[in-house]
C-alpha cells in the first residue's frame, strides 16, 4: 500500500494531494478510486485513508482513522556528522534515518573538506523519503549545518544540545562502547559524533571531552566516515534503542 507523508491536521477528513506525490500515485501506481492509502504527518501520527477521487489535478483521500504507530525507537538519538564530501551525506542521511536517529546536525569541523553546502533541502528530502519508505512516522530533523564548537553545551556559544548524554567517536583510541548493563539507566537522550573524512583532530577530541563527551572507539579497524556513523547509530539503537529487539518499558524519573 502506498505511504505518504502530508501536512495533516488531526481532525482532518479530507486530503488533496497534489504535484509529485499525485502523480506517483496516479501514473506510476495506477492507483484508483477506492484504493486504500496509508498516510502519515512526520510527527508521529499516521493514518488510514482511502483515494475518494481522482482528477486532472489532485487526488482526494478521505482519512478514514488516526493512530499512534509504534516504529519509532525509544532513544532520542542526534548524530553529528562531519560534513561529507559527494553523497556520502546523502547516505548517512538515508541509513540512519532508517535505524532510527531522531536528528542529524551536519558539522563544519577542521578537517571538513567542505565548508558549506546547498544540500540541506535535498537531505531534508532524503529524510522523508526513507521514512516513508522504512515505515517510520517521524521525519529526523536534519539541522542547518553549524560549527563543531557550537555542539557543547557547556562551552561558550554552544546551542546545541542541551540535556543529553555524548558519545564522541575517534579512532585513535577510546573507551569501549557503554551497553545497557543490569541496573544502567538508559539515557533518555543521546548525541553521538562521528567525524568527516579525515576525521577529528585531537584538539576537537578534547574540546569534546570538556563538554562533557566520552570518548569511544568502534574497534581496531578503521572505518570510512559513512560506515562509522552507520555503525555507531546500529550498536547504540541496539543498546540503547530498539534495533534487534524490543525494550523492556523505560523506568521514569
Ligand atoms: N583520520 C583517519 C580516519 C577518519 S575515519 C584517517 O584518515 O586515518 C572518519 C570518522 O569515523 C572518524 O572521525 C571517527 O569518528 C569514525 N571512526 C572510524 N573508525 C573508527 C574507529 N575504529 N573507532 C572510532 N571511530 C571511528
Amino acid at each position: 500500500m502506498p505511504r505518504l507523508l502530508v501536512p495533516l491536521k488531526e481532525d482532518a477528513r479530507t486530503i488533496h494531494i497534489t504535484g509529485d506525490q499525485a502523480r506517483y500515485l496516479v501514473t506510476v501506481l495506477r492507483c484508483r478510486v477506492g484504493d486504500p492509502l496509508s498516510l502519515f504527518d512526520g510527527k508521529g501520527t499516521s493514518y488510514r485513508a482511502r483515494i475518494a477521487g481522482i482528477t486532472r489535478r489532485d487526488v482526494v483521500a478521505e482519512v478514514l482513522d488516526a493512530f499512534r504507530d509504534d516504529a519509532e525507537s525509544p532513544l532520542d538519538l542526534t548524530l553529528v556528522q562531519g560534513l561529507l564530501r559527494g553523497e556520502k551525506m546523502d547516505f548517512v542521511i538515508q541509513k540512519t534515518t532508517e535505524l532510527g536517529i531522531s536528528q542529524i546536525v551536519p558539522a563544519i569541523t577542521e578537517r571538513s573538506q567542505i565548508r558549506e553546502t546547498r544540500k540541506i533541502a535535498r537531505w531534508r528530502k532524503i529524510a522523508e523519503e526513507a521514512a516513508e519508505q522504512c515505515g517510520r512516522s517521524i521525519v529526523p530533523v536534519i539541522h542547518d549545518v553549524i560549527p563543531y564548537q557550537d555542539i557543547f553545551p557547556s562551552l561558550p556559544g554552544a546551542s546545541w544540545p542541551n540535556k543529553t548524554t555524548g558519545l564522541i567517536f575517534w579512532e585513535a583510541g577510546g573507551a569501549a562502547l557503554p551497553t545497557r548493563g543490569r541496573g544502567r539507566q538508559v539515557p533518555p537522550a543521546l548525541t553521538i559524533a562521528v567525524g568527516p573524512e579525515g576525521g577529528f583532530t585531537g584538539e576537537e577530541i578534547a574540546r569534546a571531552e570538556a563538554g562533557g563527551f566520552s570518548v569511544v572507539s568502534l574497534g581496531k579497524r578503521i572505518l570510512r566516515a559513512e560506515t562509522a556513523a552507520i555503525a555507531a547509530t546500529a550498536l547504540v539503537q541496539f543498546s540503547f534503542g530498539d534495533l534487534g529487539g524490543l525494550m523492556p518499558p523505560r523506568k521514569s524519573g
